[in-house]
């Protein structure tokens, strides 16, 4: 998980949304006047802002990995919140359906949009923990199962990415200075970069092996 920012409500929305709600709130099992969030230019809004990856566990929403538009606060909790465009965003069907309607008002769920993520989660290979003493994080975890052999498929791609990164590192620390070792050191950065799938963890597996001067040089 790592944070991220809001982009411009799309005009689709910010034109239709009072009164969609409306027309929701009259007719809540509708499923066309339910699902009018699924609106191409809303879609493709939070999939710009998310860089087409599950909120909450970076894997690509793909063919392999389906997404559904996510409700941060459930609709089942806030029907209200059903269209607003600060509670929509995209989540990978596993972590959807494992947050489902889980909220809780004192103890919020993690928001990547809102929280510093890493005041609540640390990676050690492809298993996260949340910190010491970070309850909001050991319930994330908890809930979305991002620790469990439940979700094997989810380690394994985790496993792979950390396995194409130690490859990519030892290309890197074999080549000589020059335009290869510059190449690489960009591939390096790219895979900790926030578009970048399980960047978090790649970030983390950096920095714990020492890299953490070429994501974040000091300054001259
Ligand atoms: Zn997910």
């Amino acid at each position: 998980m790592r944070c991220i920012t809001k982009v411009e409500e799309p005009a689709i929305l910010r034109d239709n949304a009072a009164q969609w709600l409306q027309d929701f709130l009259a007719d809540p099992q509708d499923g066309v006047k339910r699902y009018r969030y699924r609106h191409p230019q809303i879609k493709s809004s939070l999939k710009l802002e998310t860089c087409d990856k599950c909120i909450y566990c970076e894997s690509r929403i793909g063919h392999n990995t389906p997404g559904d538009i996510e409700h941060k606060v459930p609709t089942a909790k806030d029907p209200n919140r059903h269209f607003q465009w600060s509670n929509l965003s995209i989540a990978c069907t596993e972590c959807n359906r494992r947050k489902n309607d889980f909220y809780s008002e004192h103890d919020g769920f993690l928001d990547p949009y809102e929280d510093n993520i890493d005041d609540f989660l640390e990676h050690h290979g492809p298993v996260v923990v949340s910190k010491t003493g970070a309850q909001r994080g050991e319930v994330c975890v908890n809930i979305l199962e991002l620790c469990s052999p439940k979700r094997l498929a989810l380690v394994s791609q985790k496993i792979l990415k950390l396995t194409e990164l130690q490859n990519l590192l030892e290309r890197f620390n074999a080549a000589q200075p020059g335009p290869l070792k510059e190449v690489l050191k960009r591939q390096l950065v790219q895979m900790a970069s926030v578009g970048s799938e399980y960047s978090a963890m790649v970030r983390a597996a950096l920095i714990a092996k020492g890299y953490g001067p070429l994501l974040d040089p000091p300054a001259p």
